[in-house]
């Protein structure tokens, strides 16, 4: 349930000259249509993505978590940015502090219009060499939906690549890390569709909370993190980003 006084509370937050920071998880993207990985959708072929996003899967099966991959970018391209990160993309515009945190990796921010956004999990729509051969950049873009061979071959040495993603038990991006800690010093930190069990991710909610800002959590669901902030909203992200923007523009 939505309360409505919390929503003008939050609203009168969000002043011109605030620094504010929002952190996203797979639930701003599941009006769009990408399932959630914990959610009844996120079943592939009765895998968890648990069983899927590793390092150890891909070097068992590398085609079977390409076919997955494969599934999810169709799933995703087929999907447009909704109210809720449309919303995230004129504030990127309408506050001049403003970070977007995301640990979503399918794009529909940027797609969007979000400006700086920092990829904590990387993007499907990127992709490596596995062996990461003399000749390859770190990462390139390939968007062909569907690919046109399964697995896909490394376009500098011909062997295997693998998706731009950051898989369970691999190291963040050191630097984006260092981005996205920096940005916890902020007035406002919104978390919003994600369910705050995995770190660092979580840790940034407490760090913003240590730090002294105003912390709001806007979730379907109570989750580890509605303990601790200010304001936890339970609603689904699409509607009460749209309910507070419209408070934003009734000054
Ligand atoms: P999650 O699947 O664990 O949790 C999603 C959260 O969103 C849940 O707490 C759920 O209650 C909430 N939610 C669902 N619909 C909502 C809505 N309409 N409004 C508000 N909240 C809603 O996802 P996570 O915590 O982001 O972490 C799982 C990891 O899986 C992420 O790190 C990400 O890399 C990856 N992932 C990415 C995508 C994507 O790119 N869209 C999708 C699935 C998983
Ligand atoms: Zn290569």
């Amino acid at each position: 349930m939505v309360v409505y006084g919390e929503l003008d509370a939050i609203a009168r937050r969000l002043r011109r000259d605030a620094r504010i920071t929002v952190l996203t998880g797979a639930g701003i993207s599941a009006a769009s249509g990408v399932p959630t990985f914990r959610g009844a959708e996120g079943l592939w072929n009765e895998f968890r993505a648990e069983q899927l996003a590793t390092l150890e899967a891909f070097a068992r099966d590398p085609r079977l978590v390409w076919e997955w991959y494969d599934w999810r970018r169709q799933r995703i391209a087929a999907c447009r940015p909704n109210a809720g990160h449309d919303v995230l993309a004129a504030w990127s515009r309408r506050f001049p502090h403003f970070t977007l945190i995301t640990q979503n990796v399918d794009g529909l921010h940027e797609r969007a219009g979000t400006r700086g956004v920092l990829r904590m999990h990387g993007s499907i729509w990127e992709v490596a060499c596995w062996s990461g051969c003399a000749g390859s950049p770190a990462r390139w873009t390939d968007e062909a939906v569907p690919l046109s061979e399964i697995p896909p071959r490394c376009i500098y040495c011909g062997g295997l690549i693998r998706p731009g993603v950051v898989w369970f038990g691999e190291a963040l991006d050191p630097e984006i890390v260092g981005k996205c800690l920096e940005a916890t010093r902020c007035d406002v930190f919104l978390t919003i569709g994600t369910s705050a069990v995995v770190h660092p991710a979580a840790s940034l909610i407490e760090e913003a909370r240590r730090r002294g800002a105003y912390t709001v959590e806007i979730n379907l669901e109570p989750t580890p993190a509605s303990a601790f902030v200010d304001v936890a909203v339970q609603g689904a992200a699409e509607q009460v980003l749209a309910d507070i923007d419209r408070r934003l523009e009734q000054g």
